[in-house]
């Protein structure tokens, strides 16, 4: 085992993370990575690898249309790479909107997938054309059924998160009974509905949908019960397929299987051959892994001198494109020059890893194990995977004096 993997047992924690071979998606990345004499900080994605993951997703979910949630990486490059594919798409404001159709995107295929809009966004979405919104409260409604009339409208569901490294927290949706009331609302006053949920970001349960799918499934069979039986227009099983981080996760077609069983277990006993429009919402899953950020070391410091632990400055850190190191919630991989040489036997030790800017909150990683060379120096390219999402948009505008993340497609 390199030394690198090796931590005393005190410090084999839950959090403890397996650092291991950091091999790229792409041969494409590792040639751009080895000739570009860009300056640091920057992001790097292989489009390719967004197209390979948009068609393993697909083939894993065959009866879902995906809906790229827009806002883990908005640029163009990736919208074009998608539109390619067929792809729909998941937005959340009228810029995101106004993006995708400027991209070529027809309206028909966007979701405004925010439960928290704007009245004059909502009109403005209409008259573009968008004829999908999400809701979760009343007053939303009301918005909806005021201002776009023969929209499709779908109630999303409140989820514990629980399983995800970037759980979404109660921010967003209605206990499952507020969902009944407000669905039948809809339905009275002639609109199409559906339901949705997120079972959280970077989900590591492949079970996580199914008591949201059953969920949805006894709101569809209330409305069964109407006088005039109304059916779920659209199930939308959200985002929350993971990216390759320190922690194993399971492969997609696992993930396509549980939800596909979830669905006949809990639908077909109510709707029989009928199925509802089924919708997945896909961000990180898509991007993550296509992408590369590179950083330099700008210094490595101990306290003191007899410290173990180093500091490692780099010069991206939370206000620069890594927010999702908050709370060390998302533990990406670590390339450094020096891994050969570990690979080999040099030594390595435990290091908190920091950014470049004058707030004390900007330190990624603290109380999770990391190791780096003891040989890491000033100048040192460090390289973070799997970094293609919610990464570029989490960039301040130049908090600090820093410019934001600069980011290439290649
Ligand atoms: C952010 C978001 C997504 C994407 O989630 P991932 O975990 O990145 O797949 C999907 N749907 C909605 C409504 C979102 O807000």
């Amino acid at each position: 085992m390199p030394a690198k993997h090796a931590a005393p047992a005190s410090a084999v924690l839950e959090t403890s993370p397996a650092q291991g071979a950091s091999t790229l998606p792409s041969a494409k990345l590792e040639a751009f990575l080895a000739d570009c004499q860009l300056p640091t900080p920057f992001v790097v994605v292989d489009t390719e690898v967004v197209a390979q993951r948009y068609d393993a997703l697909q083939d894993a979910l065959p009866m879902a249309d995906l809906f790229y949630a827009v806002k883990a990486n908005p640029a163009r490059p990736i919208l074009d790479t998608l539109i390619g594919r067929g792809s729909f798409f998941d937005v959340a404001s009228l810029g995101e909107i106004e993006h995708c159709l400027a991209a070529g995107v027809t309206s028909d295929r966007l979701s405004f997938g925010n439960t928290i809009k704007k009245r004059a966004h909502v009109e403005r979405a209409y008259n573009l054309g968008v004829r999908l919104f999400a809701f979760d409260a009343e007053p939303e409604l009301d918005k909806l059924s005021q201002t776009a009339p023969d929209a499709t409208v779908f109630c999303r569901v409140l989820c514990d998160g629980k399983g995800a490294e970037w759980p979404l927290s109660r921010k967003f949706g209605c206990d499952p009974d507020e969902a009944e009331r407000l669905l039948h609302l809809a339905a009275d006053r002639g609109l199409r509905v559906g339901v949705s949920f997120h079972v959280g970001s970077q989900q590591g349960n492949v079970d996580a949908w199914d008591a949201a799918i059953e969920t949805a499934a006894r709101l569809a069979r209330s409305l069964m019960g109407r006088t005039e039986p109304v059916r779920l227009d659209v199930v939308n099983v959200g985002g929350g397929f993971p990216g390759i981080y320190q922690r194993e996760m399971p492969s997609i077609d696992l993930y396509g299987e549980a939800i596909a069983a979830s669905l006949a277990r809990h639908f077909t006993p109510l709707y029989g051959d009928y199925l509802p429009r089924i919708i997945a919402e896909p961000g990180r899953y898509l991007v993550a892994d296509a992408g590369v950020l590179r950083t330099e070391v700008i210094l490595v410091s101990r306290k003191h001198e007899l410290d173990e632990k180093r500091w490692v400055y780099i010069d991206c850190g939370k206000f620069g494109g890594l927010a999702e190191t908050m709370e060390e919630a998302i533990r990406y991989k670590i390339r450094t020059p020096h891994d050969e040489a570990v690979e080999n036997g040099a030594p390595v030790g435990a290091v908190i890893i920091a950014g470049p800017s004058c707030d004390s909150a900007d330190v990624l990683y603290e109380k999770t194990d990391y190791r780096m060379p003891i040989a890491l120096a000033e100048g040192d390219q460090v390289d973070f995977l799997s970094t293609g999402a919610y990464t570029t948009t989490y960039s301040s505008v130049g908090f600090n004096g820093f410019a934001p993340l600069a980011d290439y497609y290649i």
